[in-house]
């Protein structure tokens, strides 16, 4: 029998949490409000850390935390309080990327550990060293192929997770300090700034001086490699972005839940299939997409020319609040929208819908012309629709 990786998918908030799950993530990371790499994501008090726990598990996905910044001995005094916590809570594991944390893990809780991709893990042999310091898995460096993942997975005898999607670091994975330098923020503390991406010039002793964006790369895309995943034997695919928005966590863990669920019947994805994961995986914000080093070490290629892509193609109108089945569905607007304009449903399982907003009312049934954010608006019924599907609106 074939068996199916995890799919892990970013909750940058309790809010893309939810929106995560319910679009089909097995798991989701999370970071609470220190010890993690994105100290510009929302981040989790611990009172939603708690809510998303519960969420997650009562729709049978698990929660990791991440605590993978490299930290100092002042971070980690207050670290085994929040241990406890996770325990308590029933975290399903911690995403780990320094010794010293690790041994703060095991002495004070149970919590399983994973090691993070910052720790940069390549090689069998320090796979198998993570483990007998207590990992139960790796995630692997972004620049290890599928090939390199298997052969680590089986040698190792360890659980492999692998990126599949997402923006990617020009360093190795995180182990950089251009931030540091040029910003006066810490990479390896959650400060990175993506300095990476900003216009540098050579300065040539003789000659050219131009501007490019020579060190910023292209984003990670892997759903034509799917099955190549799964023959590999990868226990998680990983998707990045805490710190992108809903419309990126649903879209994205609903493309791979969807292909995963082929891949449960059949051998391959049908070319009809991969077209139409491709088109939806184009609609939410991003960089050129590149298969990064999953197939072979990334080189020249996976360059992007410039620093990020600001052409918004699609953007969330709202998230359904409640559904009144033949009559309306109960809208919680997020972006602001006309009467009249064409928006889609976009369901947890299958594609997405398209309805124009023919009326919109507000709770005392008025008319709306425009809507704006934060309020609740009643939009015709769209079959299907169900409490917290996404709703979007084609801007380009
Ligand atoms: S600045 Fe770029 S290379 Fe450095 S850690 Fe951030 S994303 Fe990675």
């Amino acid at each position: 029998m074939r068996t199916r990786p995890e799919l892990l998918s970013p909750a940058g908030s309790l809010d893309k949490l939810k929106i995560a799950v319910l679009y089909g993530a097995d798991a989701v990371y999370c970071g609470g409000q220190k010890f993690g790499l994105r100290m510009a994501s929302d981040n989790f008090t611990n009172e939603e850390l708690k809510e998303g726990v519960v969420f997650a598990h009562s729709h049978g996905s698990k929660v990791y935390v991440v605590l993978n910044g490299f930290l100092h001995d002042e971070d980690l005094e207050t670290l085994p309080e929040f241990l406890k916590l996770l325990e308590e809570i029933k975290v399903d594991a911690v995403i780990v990327s320094d010794l010293g944390t690790i041994e703060t893990v095991k002495s004070n809780c149970k919590v399983p550990i994973h090691l993070s991709t910052q720790a940069s893990c390549l090689n069998v042999e320090s796979a198998k060293l993570w483990k007998s310091k207590g990992v139960e898995r790796v995630v692997l460096g972004r620049e290890v192929t599928l090939t390199d993942a298997k052969e680590i997975k089986e040698k190792a005898e360890i659980e492999v997770e692998v990126f599949i999607h997402g923006s990617m670091c020009m360093a190795y994975s995180g182990n950089c300090t251009i931030s540091n330098y040029t910003q006066g923020r810490d990479s390896n503390r959650g400060g990175c700034a993506h300095s990476c991406r900003f216009e540098y010039s050579i300065d040539y002793a003789e000659g050219e001086n131009s501007k490019s964006t020579f060190m910023s790369s292209k984003d990670l895309e892997g759903v034509a490699l799917l099955p190549e995943f799964v023959a590999a034997g990868v226990d998680s695919i990983k998707v990045e972005g805490r710190m992108k928005g809903p419309h990126y966590a649903g879209t994205i863990t609903k493309i791979y839940a969807d292909a995963l669920r082929e891949l449960e019947v059949n051998e391959k994805l049908s070319p009809e299939s991969l077209a139409y994961y491709d088109s939806e995986l184009l609609k939410v914000t991003h960089r050129d997409y590149s298969s990064g080093s999953l197939s072979h070490a990334a080189g020249e290629e996976s360059i992007y020319s410039e620093r990020e892509h600001d052409d918004k193609e699609y953007e969330v109108s709202g998230v359904v609040a409640d559904v009144v089945a033949n009559e309306f569905i109960l809208l919680e607007v997020r972006h602001a929208f006309f009467v009249g304009d064409e928006l889609e449903l976009m369901p947890f399982v299958g594609k997405s819908q398209k309805f124009r907003a023919k009326t919109v009312l507000n709770f005392i049934n008025e008319t709306r012309e425009k809507t704006k954010p934060g309020e609740l608006v009643k939009l015709p019924w769209v079959p299907g629709a169900e409490k917290l599907n996404l709703v979007r609106r084609r801007l380009v």
